[in-house]
């Protein structure tokens, strides 16, 4: 039987090194990332059976099963998902693709290795590697649910090179043994597994079995009922928080978590997270935005993006409906119906919470303004349907007040009835603006005058030029001119 012998690339090994050798502190997240990986697979399995049912077969019990055996210290998962070919094989787990992981190597590389959390090697596609910070030796078993596929296996010790070979065993997805290192050998304890993936894994949404314990019975360790069709008050924060990391690869919790349930005509479930802080990552050119879609149970839409409009793309989560047809495209799911009550729905909730939150925790909403008030005046001028509830949630600078923002509503609220003017002026600097001699004469009048300091101001400004009745006025401009007195003007 022939055996490839390949050599790691030169970028994988130093993805492998980094890894390895920065990570050390956190060895448990090897295996939340090898159970995220046997899902991707189930999932990917689930959807190739929509329009090819004959691939599941007679294998239709779809799990991840983890097996322990201290007496030779070796722990495998194991899915009858996807799998792989031995192309595959090579290409997935010997090469790193993608220019995310490139990032990871400039941003580790950059001297910040011991800053780097380990919620970046998932987000970065570097998950697989984890495994050799607690293993001397990793061996893949795979067959892919594509048809006449071979069985493969590859092995490798992490250092310089993997090999790979046929294999007689035949079972459809991919088994991954690890032969762990002699001070890692806690990982075949089953107290200490089950209270891992109940601690990081709960929310996967296939049975994730236990077996070969001492009891000898196999043994179900996740909940499995998906986290966002779970009622709120069963859920703990802290489980919205490990599924929100999940989803975002962000290391802090979420802001705000949203849970919905619409019954009626269109039924879904959708479960939203707000973001702590716009982190790094959303400014990257490849930061994929949107949420993810299931119809009944499976995963048709991975950040899908039409679900929201494009200004609330900091927002992650999931939406479910078993509304939608199973078989639906990407093209025909752009102009569907349901699709867009379900969207309605969702920014309706999103603007609501945020308007509820600016009336009640004004602390917390300044923090997340000075995040996130950009995306909202982005809302403003490409929303134009939803223009005023955006603009409702505006906090602004004044000429009264330059430390604190104020509620844009409430300053027009405030303002007399008889008075139809609401008077700005856009800038780069708050307190240049006020000292500005544009603004003298509306000062005398002790006039309230909106100080725009941010570049996202002016462009919002081009479209919105009135609010609850009453116009905005540039100081600047000579629209001004319009409200002198005959006197004045002379
Ligand atoms: P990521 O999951 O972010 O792509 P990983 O390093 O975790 O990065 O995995 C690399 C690739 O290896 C995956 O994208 C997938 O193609 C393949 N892979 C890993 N585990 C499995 C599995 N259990 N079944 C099928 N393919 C897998
Ligand atoms: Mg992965």
């Amino acid at each position: 039987m022939s055996v490839r012998k390949l050599k790691f690339k030169a970028e994988t090994k130093r993805v492998l090194d980094i890894v390895i050798n920065s990570l050390y502190t956190h060895p448990d997240i090897f295996l939340r990332e090898l159970i995220s990986n046997a899902s991707d697979a189930l999932d990917k399995l689930r959807f190739e059976a929509l329009t090819n049912p004959e691939i599941i077969g007679d294998d239709t019990d779809l799990k991840i099963t983890i097996s322990i055996d201290s007496k030779t210290g070796t722990l495998s998962v194991t899915d009858n998902g996807i799998g792989m070919t031995s192309d595959e094989m090579a290409a997935n787990l010997g090469t790193i693709a993608g220019s995310g992981s490139r990032k990871f190597l400039e941003l580790l590389e950059s001297g910040k290795n011991d800053e780097v959390a380990p919620e970046l090697i998932g987000q970065f596609g570097v998950g697989f590697y984890s495994s050799f910070m607690v293993s001397d030796r990793v061996e893949v078993i795979s067959r892919s649910a594509k048809e006449n596929s071979e069985t493969f296996l590859w092995r490798s010790d992490g250092l310089e090179n993997f090999t790979l070979r046929s294999v007689d065993r035949g079972n459809r997805g991919t088994s991954i043994k690890l032969y762990l290192k002699k001070d890692m050998e806690e990982y075949t304890d089953e107290y200490r597994i089950r209270n891992l993936v109940s601690k990081y894994s709960d929310f996967i949404s296939y049975p994730i079995v236990l077996s070969g314990t001492d009891s000898d019975r196999d043994e179900v360790l996740n909940t499995q009922k998906p986290i966002w069709i779970r009622k709120a008050d069963e859920v703990t924060e802290k489980e919205y928080s490990e599924f929100y990391k999940h989803l975002s690869w962000d290391m802090e919790p979420p802001f705000e978590t949203i849970t919905y349930h619409a019954e009626g005509t269109t039924e879904f479930y959708a479960l939203l997270f707000l973001p702590g802080t716009s982190s790094f990552q959303m400014v990257m050119p490849d930061y994929k935005s949107g949420l993810n879609l299931y119809v009944k149970r499976v995963l048709v839409g991975e950040n899908y993006e039409k679900l929201l409009p494009r200004y609330l793309r900091f927002i992650r989560g999931v939406v479910e409906s078993s509304d939608l047809p199973l078989n639906i495209s990407r093209e025909t799911l752009q102009h569907n119906r349901i699709l867009e009550i379900i969207s309605n729905a969702l920014v309706r909730k999103i603007l609501d919470t945020l308007t509820d939150i600016q009336k009640n925790r004004k602390d917390d909403y300044d923090k997340f303004y000075n995040d996130f008030g950009d995306f909202l005046k982005e809302g403003i001028y490409t929303d134009p349907g939803r223009q005023e509830q955006l603009a409702d949630l505006l906090m602004v600078w004044t000429s009264k007040d330059t430390q604190q923002r104020t509620s844009f509503r409430e300053l027009v609220e405030q303002m007399p009835e008889n008075e139809d003017s609401i008077y700005y002026i856009v800038g780069l600097e708050k307190e240049t603006l006020r000292t500005s001699p544009h603004l003298e004469r509306l000062l005398e009048q002790e006039k309230n005058i909106i100080l725009f300091d941010s570049p996202v101001d002016g462009i919002m400004l081009q479209t919105f030029n009135s609010y609850k009745g009453k116009k905005l006025v540039s100081v600047s401009r000579g629209d001004l001119e319009m409200d002198l007195t005959e006197e004045e003007k002379t």
